[in-house]
């Protein structure tokens, strides 16, 4: 039997996903690469906006209509957050975020009775972190490892604590089996990610922090990168950060979750740091890290938003000069505290106010790029997909490009410092140094 894989959402759904994966296939299952060829379609579901919902209801529709005798695996965070929408979907199996591991066995239980199957277990405090594992040889350069999952902050307009549960973390004993058969498999670079990565070791014993599993992750051979997913600013302290910058392998490059530089929406948002207190993390981290990467979410039109507001968040925006920004138009989340609040800002408002953002944006991601010519950067190269260019990542996750000039030998996998010559859109364009 095949199956189709299809993921909505971040870095932890796709982790997972592959997880599943891999799993399926050690059963015998095969992958289909189009909906009419697959037996079974597994949907792993994103709730984070009401769009998410919509897009998942789509796929359903869509494969039911293409492939109508198809058996549909339903997973995620939506069933976990929405189980009376979703229970009644036109779908085999419905799973929770939490009863991911059970689905191949739940998959041999429909096969066998063909009874549709919904299982959906509330999350509980004190749950612990499921035993998923990534190891075997995948054609990629760079892998993910879920090192945590849940939140138990509840920012007021984000549905995922509902989704994901309490914090839970992997034990280093875990993660660093997994980093080895990542590394004995040919992977060069991890991404250690997390549904609130930050809180990583809060439920562990002692005093664990994110930075020991940074360390536990760069101390494993054959791994010369670890990337880290995105963080919330309120969590890392200046011992974390002199520590990680002690860790040659741990690439300067750090995703930190802004939403607003105004202080007013921040504090309606529940968010737990001020602008300035961004703003020094920011600095600090500019001090250990020359050269290094600040990248950003930001939310535009938040409930009570005013166009003061709007504005003081467009100057620290400046004022931060971001490396890459996504920015994106505030959408009222059924069952959050934000969506129930009076003031919501008119939908073309909101729209408007992204457009404007993401000029501001553009300006310091071009200024970075700038910043970069002249500057010899090492970088691990990955895709052939394109005649044109070799293309990787150097460390502080800016795209870089070589030209292939009729070199046909692939550059895969391997790094080479690269010395900046210009820039382009969204990429540099560079020489390899002799
Ligand atoms: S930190 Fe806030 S935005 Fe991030 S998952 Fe938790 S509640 Fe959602």
């Amino acid at each position: 039997m095949n199956i189709y894989y299809y993921t909505f959402g971040c870095k932890v759904n796709q982790y997972e996903t592959e997880n599943l994966r891999q799993n399926f296939t050690k059963r015998g299952f095969g992958v289909a690469s189009k909906i009419s060829d697959a037996d079974v379609c597994f949907i792993n579901t994103c709730t984070v906006t009401s769009t998410a919902d919509s897009k998942c209801r789509q796929l359903i529709h869509k494969i039911k209509k293409e492939n109508p005798r198809c058996i549909i695996i339903l997973t995620g965070c939506l069933p976990q957050a929405f189980e009376e929408d979703t229970v009644n979907l036109d779908c085999e199996i419905v799973t929770g975020a939490s009863d991911k591991t059970d689905i191949p066995d739940l998959l041999d239980e429909y096969l066998s009775r063909r009874e549709k199957i919904v299982r959906i277990s509330p999350h509980t405090k004190g749950e612990a972190f499921e035993k998923m594992s990534n190891s075997e040889v995948v054609s990629k350069t760079r892998a993910y490892i879920k090192i945590q999952d849940g939140c138990d902050q509840y920012c007021s307009y984000c549905i995922i604590p509902y989704a994901r549960g309490h914090i839970r973390s992997k034990s280093f004993e875990d993660l660093k089996n997994e980093v080895c058969e990542l590394a004995k498999s040919g992977h060069k670079e991890i991404i250690l990610v997390g549904i609130n990565l930050c809180c990583y070791g809060k439920d562990l014993e002692g005093d664990v922090r994110l930075v020991d599993a940074v360390e536990v992750a760069c101390s494993v051979d054959g791994i010369d990168r670890v990337r880290l997913g995105s963080l919330e600013p309120e969590m890392i302290s200046q011992s974390d950060i002199k520590r990680m910058a002690s860790q040659p392998k741990l690439c300067p490059q750090f995703h930190l979750s802004l939403q607003s530089g105004c202080n007013k929406t921040l504090k309606a948002m529940n968010r737990k740091y001020t602008a300035e207190e961004y703003e020094e993390l920011v600095n600090r981290l500019r001090e250990s890290f020359p050269d290094c990467a600040i990248t950003t979410d930001i939310m535009v039109g938040f409930a009570g938003e005013s166009e003061e507001d709007f504005r003081e968040s467009v100057e620290f925006v400046k004022k931060i000069g971001f490396a890459r920004c996504h920015i994106f138009p505030y959408s009222e989340r059924e069952g959050t505290v934000a969506a129930k609040r009076d003031g919501q800002v008119p939908k073309g408002e909101r729209e408007k106010r992204a457009r404007l953002m993401e000029e501001i944006c553009k300006q310091s991601e071009n200024e970075f790029l700038r910043n970069m010519v002249g500057k010899t950067v090492k970088v691990l190269f990955e895709r052939e997909n394109c005649t044109e260019f070799h293309q990787g990542y150097s460390e502080n996750y800016t795209q870089i490009k070589i030209p292939r000039k009729n070199s046909l030998k692939s550059l895969r996998r391997e790094i080479f410092c690269v010395i900046i010559e210009g820039y382009e859109k969204n990429y540099c364009i560079g020489k390899i140094c002799e």
